[in-house]
């Protein structure tokens, strides 16, 4: 069976065809564009996934399932999409319409989720049961898989850790609530964090690396820094660490999986992130003295998201 797997994002909208063995034989790219009506979008998505099908030598009858991840809700039964932001989508009937042009069975998901999916099943969390995702980039992702499934909760609009209220009276969130813990834990946060400790420590190497710049202040700048022993830099990521820290005693709180998985572009700092976190995370878990989930690196990289939604049925 062929399987296309599409990653919806706000720039660019990735499509691969796959093998039954989940491999990516081809895959194309077409970037993301909300000023067309919704049909041609969608038309622009399902002419890519043929002609993905056609660099392998494949057609369209060849594609017998279609998988989407998507920046946002929607409602897996009728593959309506209720709410994805990045693409101005609100109550859009995706499957409906992409199945004008590719008859096959389209799934649609969270792309947290689909990525959460993706390494539980061939990436780092791969055998496990329960697994939670989080991804740390501009904002936090986060997907369950319990018992090899996503869980989407019961009205599938679950799974939103970055959501989770931090800090009541807190930092206004774009979501339109305030401390919410997307704003303590992204890579954003980290950025701002760094320029509020800049703007009181100008001597700190921070600021010799973007030339006085802060608005040139990336999450990779205050790592490095902090990697260097820049006394201003180590102490906002020990604080960023403790925040993160927090947030991921509370999935143990909740959810205890078996094992934890980081993707994201924070991620990259790699045993520099999950170090510190390792040993921050356990002293805000109620039962700190059991056995407690593993937290790893995510493997499968920006193909995870092809892949997961190739998997969703
Ligand atoms: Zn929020």
């Amino acid at each position: 069976m062929y399987r296309i797997g599409i990653d919806v994002g706000g720039t660019g909208i990735k499509v691969g065809i796959l093998d039954d063995s989940m491999k990516i034989l081809a895959e194309d790219s077409i970037p993301t564009c909300i000023t067309i009506p919704f049909s041609e979008q969608i038309e622009r998505i399902a002419a890519c996934a043929v002609s993905v099908a056609e660099s392998v030598g494949l057609t369209r009858e060849h594609i017998e399932h279609v998988g989407v991840g998507i920046p946002g809700i929607a409602n897996l039964a009728s593959g309506d999409v209720i709410k994805c932001t990045n693409m101005g989508w609100n109550h859009v009937p995706f499957r409906t319409e992409f199945q004008k042009h590719i008859h096959a069975p389209v799934m649609i998901d969270n792309d947290a989720n689909v990525a959460a999916l993706a390494e539980s099943v061939a990436g780092v969390s791969a055998g496990t049961a329960s697994s939670v995702f989080i991804t740390i980039g501009t904002g936090i992702g986060s997907g369950i898989i319990v018992n090899g499934k996503i869980w989407n909760g019961f009205h599938g609009i679950g799974g939103e850790l970055g959501h989770v209220i931090f800090d009541l009276d807190g930092i206004p969130c774009t979501c339109g609530n305030h401390g919410c813990l997307e704003r303590y834990c992204s890579a954003t946060a980290l950025i701002r964090m760094a320029r509020e400790a800049v703007a009181v420590n100008t001597d700190s190497m921070i600021m010799q690396m973007v030339s006085n710049d802060i608005t040139k202040i990336e999450a990779r700048t205050v790592i490095d820094a902090a990697r260097a022993e820049d006394p201003v830099a180590s102490d906002v990521y020990a604080r960023y660490i403790r925040q993160l820290g927090q947030a991921f005693a509370n999935i143990v709180n909740l959810i205890d999986p078996e094992v934890i998985v980081i993707g994201g572009g924070v991620s990259k700092a790699g045993d520099f992130l999950l170090d510190p976190l390792r040993r921050e995370y356990s002293k805000y878990v109620l039962y700190n003295d059991q056995p407690l989930p593993e937290i790893k690196l995510a493997v499968l990289g920006s193909e995870a998201g092809i892949i997961g939604a190739a998997m969703l049925s």
